[in-house]
């Protein structure tokens, strides 16, 4: 399977709308910088493609058939792109857990399907089995682990920590080809509902080969700084996700 990252920042994106900080200033001087909010993509061997979360619009990135659409929660930064996309043109059905639903997305979900999730269901799609996880967030969320043909990667956002109970799946499967950590925050910031980057790690190198950092707010440190960072200390076991960035599982 290969993970297209779409969409890679926090709540605001990156540059955030008149925002002065070194994190912004950068992304409007080198285009790599930028991130909108979280959207990634899964493309199984079979070329089918499995939407997690839709926090921008995709259309300029993704014009295929979904296999389906999964939520973590339905805070707005992973729901934003939902609203365009259930016009698409095709029934699609739509994961989610049952915390905190949208309404608008409940009562008029056009083409969507939505169907409740909770920690350990298991669905098929195509030739991946997707497991969902429980989170530590502000809302109910869900993490997933995903496994195509005896290969596995796991989804971990938004979240600070993990749970026991995520903890004992996912150390039953290490260590996976790779895993995605909510890293919103610098090192050494202390936020209830989301990891720093050195939280994120952490959690990252005892799961997998390789752990990519994701959902990255503009109080981060600025992209190139953040890179360094994690190079100087993590080699690369740790990888900084980026718009555009794909991960070959
Ligand atoms: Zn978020
Ligand atoms: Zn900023
Ligand atoms: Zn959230």
């Amino acid at each position: 399977m290969l993970v297209y990252f779409i969409g890679t920042g926090g709540s605001e994106g990156i540059p955030a709308h008149l925002c002065t900080c070194s994190s912004c200033n950068e992304a409007r001087k080198f285009g790599f910088a930028q991130r909108r909010p979280s959207t990634l993509a899964v493309v199984t061997e079979n070329r089918k493609t499995v939407l997690f979360d839709v926090g921008t619009d995709i259309r300029d990135f993704l014009n295929v058939p979904l296999e389906a659409i999964f939520l973590t929660h339905w805070h707005h930064d992973h729901i934003y792109g939902l609203y365009k996309l259930r016009w698409m043109a095709m029934e699609t059905e739509l994961y989610a857990p049952e915390g905190q639903a949208d309404a608008l997305i409940l009562n008029e979900p056009k083409n969507l399907k939505p169907k409740t999730l909770k920690p350990m269901d298991r669905i098929k799609i195509d030739t991946l089995k997707i497991t969902a996880l429980k989170l530590n967030h502000q809302v109910e969320t869900l993490g997933y682990l995903i496994e195509e043909d005896g290969k596995s990667f796991a989804l971990l956002y938004d979240t600070k920590g993990l749970p026991e109970e995520t903890w004992q799946v996912l150390r039953k499967k290490a260590p996976l080809r790779g895993v995605v950590v909510d890293a919103t925050y610098p090192p050494g910031f202390n936020d209830p509902y989301h990891n720093n980057v050195d939280e994120a790690a952490e959690i990252g190198l005892q799961l997998a080969e390789r752990t990519v950092l994701s959902h990255i707010s503009h109080k981060n440190l600025p992209f190139l700084e953040l890179v360094e960072y994690v190079r100087k200390r993590w080699g690369n076991k740790v990888l900084v996700a980026y718009d555009g960035m794909v991960f070959y599982v």
